[in-house]
């Protein structure tokens, strides 16, 4: 097992260029340390699978290394690289049975008929494919083959790393929880290196202890689902982690105080002045604004235009003069159409340039 260091990597489909919009993968620097349970997550196309193959060495970056521990394994095939990787969509062989399948990687060893069986009996019960054991693969449901292919990727017991690349895509809703407690439980006893790709937050900040969030090919923040969740350094982060989602509007920034459709607010540090071109936004989470009465002192005017009620709360979406706001409350007595304040919680909110979150200084 090993620490896993990605240095200055970049990945260009198309060769090396100095245009960065031509790198799927924009550079990055990162390490996974050993034993820990990363989730990489980001919509489609951000990059996901691209890093992962990088790790696996089905890829070979345009630039940078990639190091297990001190050895310098960027050129090195999969094979040499002891890491198992679990797809989308089921790989196995279909002609062979469930128990053939899950002893594949390990015969392939050399390992012992001895060595072999008990694995294969503890892994197949764990994902519930014990009952199946003897069923040729292609008899089965596309379910059960993306448990033989994760058992597959389970079953060597000295990897360097599991990865997980969207492997429960294919899976029945219901079984995808099941599944995700179960990974999370073989991580807690084995102690692998995991990596689960996913474009699923729920996926993601469940199996994590720490998230890498991507976006358009760069990572915009490393953190635990609570850092993600109260002090995202991004934009992006902000509208992707949280349901719904923190709001972002433009505003005007002058020391500690923001002009946000023309609602004047005094922030609890103050700013530096930004260059003229750059474009500051200020985000805060639903969870941190709050509704009153119409006309009440600190609070601006605004009016409900919709009332999601999900059962613990209520999701209230109002109009601050010309921008929509989204306010999870927990009771509220008034209806759309009526008018109320809205109050910002300052201690949670954000200040963002050009999309990045800044830092203020106390006053
Ligand atoms: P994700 O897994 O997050 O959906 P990918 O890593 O698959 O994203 O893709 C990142 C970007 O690279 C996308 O714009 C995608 O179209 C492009 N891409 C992926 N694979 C290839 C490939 N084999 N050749 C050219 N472009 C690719
Ligand atoms: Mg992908």
């Amino acid at each position: 097992m090993a620490n896993i260091t990605l240095k200055d990597i970049a990945h260009s489909y198309t060769g090396a260029s100095d245009n960065p919009d031509d790198y799927a993968l924009k550079k990055l620097n990162l390490t996974w340390r050993d034993g820990g349970a990363y989730a990489l997550l980001g919509p489609s196309g951000c990059g996901k699978t691209t890093l992962l193959n990088i790790i696996s060495g089905l890829l070979v970056p345009t630039k940078g290394d990639v190091r297990f521990n001190d050895e310098n394994v960027t050129k090195l095939p999969t094979e040499q690289r002891n890491i198992a990787q679990i797809f989308q969509f089921p790989v196995i062989y279909d002609t062979m049975t469930v128990f053939e399948n899950l002893a594949f990687p390990l015969k392939n060893r050399g390992r012992t008929k001895e060595e072999i069986e008990p694995r294969v009996i503890e892994l197949a019960k764990m994902l519930d494919l014990d009952k199946n054991l003897h069923t040729k693969a292609q008899h089965l449901t596309a379910d059960a083959k993306q448990k033989i292919s994760l058992g597959r990727g389970l079953i060597r017991q000295s990897v360097n790393a599991i990865l997980f690349d969207e492997p429960l895509t294919v899976i029945d809703p219901q079984l995808k929880w099941e599944l995700r407690s179960q990974l999370k439980y073989l991580h807690k006893q084995f102690g692998f290196t995991m990596i689960y790709v996913t474009h699923d937050q729920t996926e993601a900040l469940t199996f994590a202890d720490e998230v890498i969030v991507m976006y358009e090919g760069a990572i915009v923040q490393v953190g635990t689902p609570e850092d993600l969740f109260e002090r995202p350094e991004h934009t992006f982060v902000g509208y992707f982690i949280g349901s719904p989602g923190m709001n972002i509007a433009s505003c005007a920034l002058k020391g500690d105080r923001i002009v946000v459709e023309g609602a004047e607010i005094e922030l609890d540090y103050t700013y530096p002045d930004q260059k003229s071109t750059d474009k500051v936004k200020v985000g805060i989470r639903p969870e941190h604004l709050n509704l009153t009465g119409p006309d009440t002192p600190g609070g601006f005017p605004v009016t409900i235009t919709k009332i999601d009620d999900i059962g613990r709360y209520k999701i209230v979406r109002v109009t601050l003069n010309n921008k929509d706001f989204n306010v999870v409350m927990h009771e509220l007595s008034a209806n759309a159409g009526d008018k109320a304040s809205l109050h910002f919680d300052t201690s949670h909110t954000h200040i963002y340039v050009n999309d990045h979150l800044i830092s203020g200084a106390a006053k």
